[in-house]
């Protein structure tokens, strides 16, 4: 019998040439490009052998759009057109950016799609433009190092990205021509460029410490599968805060104002910043200060010094590590290995104290900086077909749990946060009124029981359902994330087939640390929730009971009850609305129970009622059982 030969669509199966591939760190501070070459993964340099690009771009009103080292060389100059630290903006709403809005000094302009637009003296800009303008630089880098175009490149994003997020980096990557084959998790990235994939079974945690932000991921290697198990951390918490401790540090030894000129602030968190990366290879730094005015202050940071301003920044770092290895549901003992990413790891203090913490040796043998890049590019190099026998699969995880709104604006879960993707789940819902031909439904985000305290992520319409009685219908929603972490839902009626879905990507918008907040809130309000989520449970089922009661009653109530009967379920009745309106759930638990009560004779003259209509015409024995 002859053997076909497979291949995937639009992949030759011709002799095989290499496709150029790259994987491209887009971080918040630096970005960096790395590829594979001669099996070797390496980030690229530019033209002055520099591999950090500082994630920077300046718009000028009459000039190029200039990225990296000279942007940042102009952003204290020029604060207004020089965009730092976009990343933070991506898949964010207007509002959302308010919130971040303090810290950032640029202005801010409401865009079509409800995306904020930067207003800079080249025009109106979005995130996701100037994201793109980054990935261009890189982009051409790559292909003037490598001889070629790029075929492919994988990107990476923190692993607690969302949905709108992942998106607008998608889109970041397709307006700068570039082919974004899959998005990596950072932390997933960090632990294939040390080959742990191919290592032994277990669990292991990235530690990342970056300029602005800090990430710790769990992950567990299971039969050469990646999981990521938990992540947490603190958006605002980095490498930045050392040099402000360091800056505060001189101002005080230099006897500086807090009302100190623009010139001498910029000066002052250069140096500091300077001797913060000198004692991370030298036990003392001298710094050199000259003041405008023509003063020259200097002096003397030992590292000791430097490592008592430091501690308490570290030890906040903690807090994320140990949620994490709650959800993970694992003890630091268990953490065979921990990896360590960012630049700000290079501290030496820093390594120290992981290693305390997780009682393992830190794994630092790749540039804390680079490791992210050298990951993607290796990831990126499979998906472009360069190593057809290899099957290396990467699972990441939902950072919050999605679910949809049932009766009584409550959540009903239907992936829970920390799954791992891809993941599809499917959960069965009914029609709540006799004839109901419609249903919309709403997805939302988070962790909490009532849909007002979760996040709205998008709403669609169910229509064409078959009229039936309440509670007859099945309607089977399924849920399915993809490998990059998008969401589409689908809603199927059962008997007909009749079905509609919905795509969940530009709701723009969630601010990371709002899923800090978020997850913070649903651990603090657990009781308050269970009890909220019992009151409407109740307040659900006593609208549902009034609703089976009024119709029947309509049908059938004056034939089959006399007034007295009558009257008594009308009373109770109005008990359970009175009672429906408070918030005591147990209170409309007996006033249900009271109405169940009142029309149980009721319930059963109709029962037998029917049976009798319906058997009206026909014989006992076709009732028979066969
Ligand atoms: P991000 O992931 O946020 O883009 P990076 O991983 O590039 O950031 O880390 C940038 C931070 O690392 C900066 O605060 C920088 O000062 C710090 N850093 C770089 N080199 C060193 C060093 N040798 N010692 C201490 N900190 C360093
Ligand atoms: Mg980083």
């Amino acid at each position: 019998m002859a053997l076909l030969q497979i291949s995937e669509p639009g992949q030759s199966s011709a002799p095989h040439q290499h496709r150029l591939a790259a994987g491209i760190d887009l971080g918040t501070t630096n970005s960096l490009i790395a590829s594979v070459r001669s099996g070797v993964a390496e980030t690229l340099p530019d033209l002055e052998g520099r591999h950090l690009l500082p994630s920077v771009v300046r718009y000028q009103a009459d000039g190029p759009v200039v990225v990296g080292h000279d942007a940042l060389a102009a952003a204290t100059e020029d604060p207004l057109n020089t965009i730092a630290s976009v990343k933070r903006l991506m898949g964010r709403g207007v509002e959302d950016v308010k919130g971040i809005g303090e810290y950032l000094p640029y202005e801010f302009v409401p865009g079509s799609s409800g995306m904020p637009l930067l207003h800079t003296a080249a025009g109106d800009v979005s995130p996701v433009e100037v994201s793109a303008e980054i990935l261009r630089v890189l982009k051409r880098r790559a292909e003037e190092t490598l001889g070629g175009e790029l075929s492919g490149v994988v990107v990476t994003v923190p692993a607690y990205f969302d949905d709108a997020q992942r998106q607008a980096t998608k889109d970041a990557g397709r307006l700068a021509g570039l082919n974004v084959l899959r998005l990596l998790n950072e932390p997933t990235a960090a632990a294939v460029a040390y080959g742990l994939d191919k290592g032994s079974e277990g669990v292991i945690a990235i530690y990342d410490l970056g300029g602005g932000t800090f990430d710790v991921s769990i992950l567990r290697l299971n039969k050469g599968v990646f999981e990521v198990m938990a992540t947490a951390g603190d958006t605002a918490l980095g490498g930045d805060d050392m040099d402000r401790l360091v800056a505060d540090w001189i101002m005080q030894q230099a006897g500086m104002k807090a009302d100190a000129g623009h010139v001498d602030m910029r000066r002052l968190m250069q140096v500091a910043r300077a001797a913060k990366e000198d004692l991370s290879s030298h036990s003392a730094s001298t710094i050199e200060l000259a003041l405008e005015g023509g003063t020259t202050w200097k002096g003397q940071l030992s590292r000791e010094q430097f490592n008592l301003l430091i501690a308490p920044l570290l030890e906040r770092t903690l807090g994320p590590c140990r949620r994490a290895l709650r959800d993970a549901g694992i003890r630091a003992a268990s953490v065979k290995s921990v990896v360590m990413v960012g630049g700000a790891t290079r501290v030496p203090l820093v390594r120290q104290r992981v290693a305390e913490f997780f009682a393992a040796e830190p794994m630092i043998d790749i540039d804390p900086d680079k490791v992210v890049a050298v990951g993607a590019a290796i990831q990126a190099d499979i998906l472009a077909g360069n190593k057809p026998d290899n099957e290396m699969l990467l699972l990441d995880v939902i950072p919050l749990s999605l679910g949809i709104e049932t009766m009584g604006g409550l959540t009903e879960k239907i992936i829970q946060r920390n799954s791992t993707i891809p993941v599809a789940r499917a959960q069965e819902f009914t029609t709540f009124k006799d004839g109901q031909t419609a249903m919309s439904l709403h997805v939302v985000q988070g962790e909490r029981e009532l849909v007002e305290d979760c996040r709205s992520l998008a709403r669609f319409e169910l229509r064409d359902i078959p009229p039936m009685v309440a509670g007859a219908a099945r309607i089977k929603v399924t849920f399915q994330v993809d490998a990059d972490g998008l969401l589409n839902v689908t809603a199927e009626e059962q008997t007909q087939g009749v079905s509609s879905s919905i795509e969940v990507k530009p709701s723009y918008g969630l601010n990371d640390s709002e899923i800090e907040t978020m997850l913070r809130d649903s651990m603090t309000s657990a009781a308050a929730d269970r009890d909220a989520r019992r009151l409407r449970e109740e307040q659900v089922e006593a609208d549902r009971v009034l609703e089976a009661l009024h119709s029947a009653l309509a049908a059938d109530g004056d034939e089959l009850l006399d007034e007295a009967e009558r009257n008594a379920i009308d009373e109770a009745a109005k008990r359970l609305e009175e009672q429906r309106g408070g918030d005591d759930y147990r209170a409309i638990k007996r006033a249900i129970e009271a109405v169940e009560k009142a029309s149980s004779t009721y319930v059963e003259r109709r029962m037998n009622n029917n049976i009798r209509k319906v058997m009206a015409g026909h014989k006992l024995d076709e009732f028979k059982p066969s």
